[in-house]
């Protein structure tokens, strides 16, 4: 990677940070708060949250194995996202690549920050070409996107295509890993270590079954943890969702239950949907959804939806045509949607 202070926007790199009132006090044994113009009644959510998440970091450690100085929380992954474009990226200078079709909050985010997006094509089974991606980039490329699982394809990135981006780019490599859980290859939290410019994005808005609490993370080496966190907002992550995180990642036993379910459903539907005489394909899935090619997929999503049934139509998405992305459900919600799939004529 290249010097952490080349890779910044300038402006980042000479920033002199906020210090809210509980960044300035440190740990000792205070009773009395009167640092933070709080109101002293309603407690507990009188106080302002802990900026840094700390134990909810500790207790992270204890299961994805990676220390607090290289985690980071966010407002959901959105949040990290948009970091990645006002940390790194100069607006109209600089650019970031990406596979494409990926998740559309990467180029979204890119245009909202002035920032170019070069789309490199996926193949027909929605696998990236390195030479392809690297022939992408150029001196001013600041940002590699990744997703893998990939959504909205479903399956897994070939990891030999991300680790030459890795080996051969001297930028920041971000892997969005939001649908980990349900894949059965390896995170690429266990390769912060060797790659000082790799980003790793997680979120406990899919296995963890916590959309609405609005919590993404970010694993990264420390240094780049350390810029994230002065420029993002003092408090991004509230009292409660940081109350409720905590809860929840001290009985992780209950996601690895949810995702062993999802990924037997997943076994059990997908062949159905394949079978179906409209359906043309169905795509591998690492995730907990799947990607259906229909003979007329607008129709099928029509017929879904007057049934009560949503699923989301990307034929509009770049190689997705007459596509519909099917999120695996309950058993009993499967059942639903086959039942009324095979009633369609
Ligand atoms: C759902 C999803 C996310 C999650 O975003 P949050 O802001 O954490 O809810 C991130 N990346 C991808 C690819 C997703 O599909």
């Amino acid at each position: 990677m290249k010097d952490l202070k080349e890779l910044l926007r300038p402006n980042i790199a000479a920033l002199s940070p906020y210090t809210s009132a509980r960044d300035e006090y440190k740990g000792k044994e205070a009773r009395v708060f009167l640092d933070a113009n709080e109101n002293p009644y309603n407690q507990p959510l009188n106080r302002y949250p802990d900026p840094e998440q700390h134990e909810l970091k500790l207790e992270l450690q204890k299961i994805k194995g990676v220390a607090p100085e290289s985690i980071f929380f966010g407002n959901g992954s959105d949040e990290c996202i948009d970091l990645m474009f006002r940390v790194f990226c100069r607006p109209g200078i600089d650019n970031a690549v990406a596979i494409e079709p990926t998740y559309g909050m990467y180029g979204v985010t890119a245009a909202i920050n002035d920032v170019e997006y070069r789309r490199v094509l996926l193949d027909d089974n929605f696998q990236p070409n390195a030479d392809k991606l690297l022939a992408a980039i150029d001196s001013n490329t600041k940002l590699v996107f990744f997703c893998s699982p990939n959504n909205p394809s479903g399956n897994d990135i070939d990891h030999s295509v991300i680790d030459r981006v890795l080996e051969s780019f001297d930028g920041i490599v971000v892997i969005d890993e939001a649908y980990i859980d349900f894949t059965s290859l390896p995170s690429y939290t266990k390769k912060l270590d060797r790659y000082p410019g790799l980003v790793v994005l997680q979120t406990f808005s899919k296995a963890w079954g916590m959309a609405g609490i609005r919590l993404g993370l970010a694993f990264a080496n420390p240094a780049i943890i350390a810029v994230m966190n002065q420029v993002r907002y003092p408090y991004n992550v509230n009292v409660l969702t940081q109350r409720k995180a905590l809860e929840e990642v001290r009985q992780s036993e209950r996601v690895a239950k949810w995702v062993c379910e999802i990924i037997k459903e997943r076994g059990r539907i997908m062949p159905i949907v394949a079978q179906l005489p409209c359906c043309q394909r169905v795509y591998k899935s690492d995730a907990n959804f799947f990607l259906a090619r229909f003979d007329d997929a607008r129709a099928m999503y029509d017929h879904l939806s007057e049934n009560g049934i949503i699923v989301r139509n990307r034929s509009k998405i770049t190689l997705c045509g007459n596509t519909l992305r099917i999120t695996v459900g309950t058993r009993q919600e499967n059942d639903e949607l086959i039942e009324c799939m095979q009633k369609f004529k």
